[in-house]
């Protein structure tokens, strides 16, 4: 399926901009924004609204948390994550790979490789602030 088969929906214009306009949103997150715009439309709706743009490529699907349920990405093109461990906000990243060092790691193990995807985990300004000024 191309995303120009995709007809646009008001259910998905809504997905998509809600999509936009947060930050990685869960399907949880991304239903009660949607009913925020859009009252009365159903969970089955958005969800599987949710799988169609993934299906199509216009949203990913992103997994950073063991356990956690999914969380949902507007930007298609390859990039990485910075995942706070303490808020579990993810905000994008570019981490670039050093391509020689790939190379050599291809050559050795004659693994053919066909993209990467960094997470790197830690605390958010916001939490590391946090926690270096406790509040007690
Ligand atoms: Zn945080
Ligand atoms: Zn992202």
């Amino acid at each position: 399926m191309n995303s120009s088969a995709l007809r646009v929906t008001p259910q998905r214009r809504a997905v998509l901009d809600v999509l936009s306009s947060s930050d990685h949103p869960t399907a949880a997150e991304v239903l009660e924004r949607v009913q925020h715009q859009l009252p009365g439309v159903g969970a089955a709706t958005v969800y599987r609204t949710l799988a169609l743009l993934v299906e199509a490529g216009q949203a990913a699907m992103l997994r950073v948390h063991e356990g956690d349920a999914a969380r949902y990405d507007r930007t298609v093109e390859r990039h990485d994550h910075l995942v706070c461990t303490e808020c579990r906000r993810v905000t994008d990243a570019q981490v670039s790979l050093d391509a020689h060092q790939l190379d050599q790691l291809a050559g050795q193990s004659s693994f053919v490789m066909t993209g990467y995807e960094v997470h790197i985990y830690g605390r958010c300004a916001k939490c590391a602030a946090a926690s270096e000024n406790p509040k007690e």
